[in-house]
């Protein structure tokens, strides 16, 4: 038997991008059919993240279009993240295999083939991973790398330079949905999950239209915890507020050797306010970071919805 695929795709203020690349994506699935890879009741899965423009509504006529585009739309936005997380359980009881992806074209189409007959070897988990960075800029790719390095070494288990382009079967996904976490970063996640998994190289290449929604500031907030949250900021601006301190320390033991060297210095009490400063700005520090646990905590105790789905272009009785 063939597997059904399902093409799960977030889209978050898209309408400039959308129209360009749903036909790559429906030539694509018709491609993969006729080669026999899939089966035919594959579906291109769009989830619209609570979008400001017209997404939904180019969503909702391409499902008309096509039988091919189904969509569904969540109640708000709530990240790409939680988008993405969306659309695969929507997914996983439909169909035998996911490819998450993004909207705008810069993930390679043609990576898909090799993804499936990865598949039907025998992995459950295909991650596509970047092989090139080309065309990102230098500062988008050197931050990019800092963050898998910086990820690595705390701890964290992820695949280098693979981000949310990714097969995953529904079997998997089965297991995944026992992952009951708010604070959710699916690409260190689905490692955890086990199972026989691979990758598949690929060269990123630009946006095809529209604006990128992650700006440095985004990423940073991604490398931090994947979900900015408003009741953890201000232990956030204690850390910020710790690291002004502990910089002042030490600007202030360069200018005690300064006045040391020229002779200036009255003995004792610089370098006691430095040490004094240096030590109060780990001690916040410190706190910030053990209050971004508690923060962590506080949101999964709650234990609210990941994502609520307000309409879907099917089933709408
Ligand atoms: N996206 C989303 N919700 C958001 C932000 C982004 O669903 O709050 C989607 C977006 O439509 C795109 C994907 O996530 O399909 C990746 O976003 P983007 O291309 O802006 O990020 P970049 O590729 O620059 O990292
Ligand atoms: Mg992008």
């Amino acid at each position: 038997m063939k597997p059904n695929l399902w093409i799960v795709i977030p889209c978050y203020n898209e309408e400039k991008v959308l129209p360009i690349t749903c036909d790559m994506f429906l030539n694509k699935i018709k491609e993969l059919e006729k080669k026999g890879l899939i089966g035919e009741a594959s579906k291109i899965l769009f989830v619209n993240d609570g979008s400001k423009d017209k997404t939904w509504e180019i969503i909702e006529d391409l499902s008309k279009k096509d039988t091919h585009f189904i969509g569904i739309s969540q109640s708000r936005n709530r990240g790409h993240q939680n988008a993405v997380l969306a659309g695969l359980m929507e997914a996983k009881d439909k169909c035998d295999i996911t490819i998450s992806i993004d909207c705008d074209g810069q993930d390679d189409i043609n990576a898909m083939d090799k993804m499936v007959e990865e598949y039907l070897n025998g992995a459950e988990i295909v991650y596509g991973v970047r092989s090139k960075r080309k065309t990102d800029t230098f500062f988008k790719r050197f931050t990019a790398e800092s963050f898998y390095k910086l990820l690595k070494t705390m701890g964290v288990q992820v695949v280098f330079n693979h981000a949310d382009y990714r097969l995953v079967s529904s079997r998997v996904l089965k297991e995944f949905e026992n992952f009951k976490e708010v604070n959710i970063f699916l690409r260190g996640m689905f490692p955890l999950v086990g199972f026989k998994s691979t990758s598949v190289y690929y060269e990123r290449k630009e946006r095809i239209a529209g604006e990128s929604h992650y700006p440095l500031s985004k990423m940073l907030g991604l490398a931090f915890d994947g979900i900015t949250s408003l009741s953890i900021k201000p232990i956030r601006i204690i850390t910020a507020m710790g690291l002004l301190v502990a910089l002042l320390g030490m600007i202030g033991i360069i200018w005690v050797i300064i006045t040391v060297i020229t002779g200036n210095s009255i003995i004792g009490w610089a370098s006691t306010l430095c040490i004094i400063l240096c030590v109060s700005g780990v001690q916040l520090v410190s706190i910030g970071v053990i209050g971004e646990y508690i923060g962590k905590i506080y949101m999964e105790v709650k234990a609210r919805p990941r994502y609520i789905i307000s309409e879907k272009t099917y089933n709408k009785d």
